[in-house]
Order: structure tokens, then sequence, then C-alpha cells
């Protein structure tokens, strides 16, 4: 008996899926098969992909040596729990802790991207308890998950409805504003928690000189800098980590998403000084860091740097935000492209919706974020011809969405 029927059909899947899925989610496409920057549709149309599975497919899909990696793997050994050694965890390790910059630093290995900042907000309070100080301080705008502390830690208040009582000890800046930042710390404050560009609030960089100064306050103080790197990272920028433009070094980073490929894991890097806070007891999970995610994970990083993708990256990157910013001053409504590498976001005043929509039509997957943002998240093998093919339909879908409006009008 085969429980899985790999012929079912698109109505079926609608049906179950209404029937035994909570409706978390709004969908309406579903994909058969990946291969790199595309995806292909029940209705047999390509789609090239520029959410990545928002930030996670960083290799694009079903690459070779990552199925290579999980086939070999799942053949030896998949899990055994944090109870025993297992041989690839350490490796994957010392591998994250070059790519932080961090000396000494360690890591601790998890699921999920608000599982990495559940665990790094954990480390702070338990760093800072001897001092009787627990008091966060986020960013509006960020988003660190959805846990009930991570949501609590999330700047954006439509998150939080219903869910009450909510944790104590989070207070919020404004991003990219130091003095805000100044005005929240007192004797309670124990960290400042803050993503190196903004993903879901609308994709907006921190400018290094607020990072810069940061940094400083942060150390003046003695409050720990945390890092939320779960979208921005492990290449995506052009860089392993975002804060890395900046050129600072956090105390703790959280890392998720693309650690994996799509297949999940997290991890929590903290310095030196902070490594050896969490002692038995102190945390834990039985999935973190299994020798198959591990093995998924190391690949990944063998794979960008010898593939040179943060290079990629950058170029790509700074390709498609040129061609982009020149070719869309024609549209009254497209008021800018800003991002770093590839995370980038179109900046509409209308509904971004809208053209996800009609780019979906196009065959290009995007998506729109905090109302009136287009992001595009292209997988780091990107190739300049693929980031012109997107261009163009951006470009054509932009074009239709104007005739409409025109329609609209006369
Ligand atoms: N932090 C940031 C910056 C994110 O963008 C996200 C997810 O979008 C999260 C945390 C939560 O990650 P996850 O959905 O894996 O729990």
């Amino acid at each position: 008996m085969d429980f899985m029927d790999k012929s079912i059909s698109f109505e079926k899947i609608k049906l179950l899926s209404e029937k035994y899925v909570m409706s978390t989610y709004r969908q309406s496409l579903c994909f058969e098969k990946g291969m790199g920057a595309y995806l292909y549709g029940s209705n047999g149309k390509a789609f090239l992909d520029f959410t990545s599975g928002i930030a996670v497919t960083n290799l694009g899909h079903c690459h070779p040596e990552i199925i290579e990696v999980i086939k070999y793997q799942s053949d030896n050994l998949i899990h055994v729990s944090n109870l025993f050694f297992n041989k690839i965890q350490p490796q994957l390790a010392e591998q994250l802790v070059a790519c932080s910059e961090l000396p000494n630093a360690k890591c601790f290995f998890c699921n999920s991207g608000a599982e990495a900042n559940e665990g790094m907000i954990k480390l702070a309070r338990l760093w800072g308890s001897s001092d009787d100080k627990y008091e966060i301080i986020t960013m509006k705008q960020s988003f660190h998950g959805r846990t009930l502390a991570t949501l609590t830690a999330t700047g954006q208040e439509k998150v939080k409805k219903g869910f009450g009582p909510l944790p104590e000890g989070f207070v919020y800046a404004d991003y990219n504003d130091l003095n805000s930042v100044k005005s929240l710390i007192n004797s309670k404050t124990v960290a400042v928690m803050v993503e190196s560009i903004q993903g879901e609030g609308g994709v907006i960089p921190a400018d290094k000189t607020f990072l810069r100064e940061l940094r400083k306050l942060c150390s003046e103080h003695n409050i720990l800098l945390l890092c939320d790197e779960v979208q921005a990272g492990m290449g995506r920028t052009g860089k392993w980590f975002g804060f890395q433009h900046a050129d600072i070094k956090p105390d703790v980073i959280s890392s998720a998403k693309g650690l994996g490929n799509g297949f999940p894991i997290g991890a929590l890097i903290a310095k030196d000084e902070l490594s050896n806070v969490f002692q038995p007891g102190h945390h834990a999970t039985t999935f973190g860091g299994n020798p198959l995610s591990s093995a998924v994970s190391l690949k990944v990083i063998e794979i960008i740097k010898k593939n040179n993708l943060l290079r990629n990256a950058e170029i790509v990157g700074n390709h498609l935000k040129t061609k982009l910013k020149e070719s869309l001053k024609v549209f009254d409504w497209v008021e800018d492209v800003r991002g770093l590498g590839l995370m980038l976001g179109i900046v509409l005043n209308i509904e971004a919706i809208h053209l996800q929509k009609k780019l979906e039509e196009n065959e290009l997957l995007a998506i729109a974020t905090a109302g009136n943002i287009l992001r595009l998240l292209p997988p780091m093998i990107i190739t300049i011809d693929e980031a012109n093919k997107a261009v163009d339909i951006i470009i054509k879908s932009c074009e239709q969405i104007n005739s409409e409006m025109m329609k609209l009008k006369n």
C-alpha cells in the first residue's frame, strides 16, 4: 500500500487542504518540481522563483549536491538526538563560527528562525539574570518569529493581536534612530535585538552608521547586541551575514532559513565570552543539529564557498537593482528599489499584492510585504540572464498594471 498519491489532482489537493489543514495561509498555486531558479506548476508552466521559499532555497531547487548529501546521510544516520555526539554537528559549528568572524564563538542548533531567536532571548536573559537585567530593546517594523516571545519581540502590532497576555520585557525603538534606542535604555536593559535588513518589515536596510553606533552604545552600557540574521544571513546580501557590511561584531547571531536550503535547521552563534552561558539543563531541543540537517547545512556552506556565491549574490544583486531602478522610473507609482545583494524591495505607492498577482500571471514569483513593498529574493545561483528575464517580466507586468489603471480612469 502506498499512502502517497503521486498523481493527485489539483482539485483534490485543494479539497483535502480545506478539510484537514488549518487555514493560516492564503494559497493559490501548487508546484510539482523545482530546478535551479525555476518552479514547475501542475499546469506545465515554468515560474522563475524570486521567493526562494522566503529566502530559504538560496542554492536553487534540487541542487544536485544537496540531493546527494541527503541521500548519503539518510542511508547512514538521520537522527540520534543530542543525548549523543554526532559526527557532523561540530564540523558544521566550526564552519559557521568561521562565517560569523566571531573568534572562539560557539553554536547551539535548533530547527527554525523563531526557535533560534527564542534561544537568543533566553541566552541574553540568563546572562543578565545575576544583575536582574532582562529587558530587550527591539525595533519597530521588525519581525522575529511567531512563538510567544518572538512575536512579542516583533515590532508589529498585527502579529500580537489576540495572543495576550504576552511575555514582559520588550520595548520598541525606531529603526535607524540611535537616540530612540538610547532613550529606552535603563537599569533593566539586557540587550538590543536588530535585523541588519528588515525583511518582513519592508526590505529596509540598517544604516551602516546606525549599526556601528549601536555596537558602541551596547558596549558602553554592557548590553548585548543580538543580530537576527534569519532572513538576511547565509550569503543572500553578498556577505555571510548582513551586519558584516557595517563591519561590526555582534554578541549573538541567529540564523535559519538559507542555512539548510529547505532542510529545517536554525542556529545561535554566541561570541567567546557568552559561549558558556548555556550549561546542561539550560536549553535543549530534540531535533536541533541532527546528523541529516547538519550534513545538509555543512554542504550548503561548502557549495557557497567553492562556487563563489557570495560574490555572485553581490554582482547579480547590484545588476538587478540598477536595472530595475532605471527601467521602473517611468511608472509614477513605483517609488524606489532598495536592499542589498539579492534581498531587494520595490517600493510602490499601490498595494504590492497587485504587482505580485500580475507577476504570477507572467510566471515570476515574488512576495508582497508591508503593504506596498514587492520583495525579490532570488536564489544565490541566479545568472545575469535570469535576472534580465525577471526584469523584462517586471516591466511587462508594470505596463499591464498601468494600462489597467488608465482604463479605470477613463
Ligand atoms: N527572523 C526573521 C528576520 C525572519 O524573517 C523570520 C521569518 O520570516 C523569522 C525570524 C522567523 O523564522 P521562522 O519562520 O523560521 O520561524
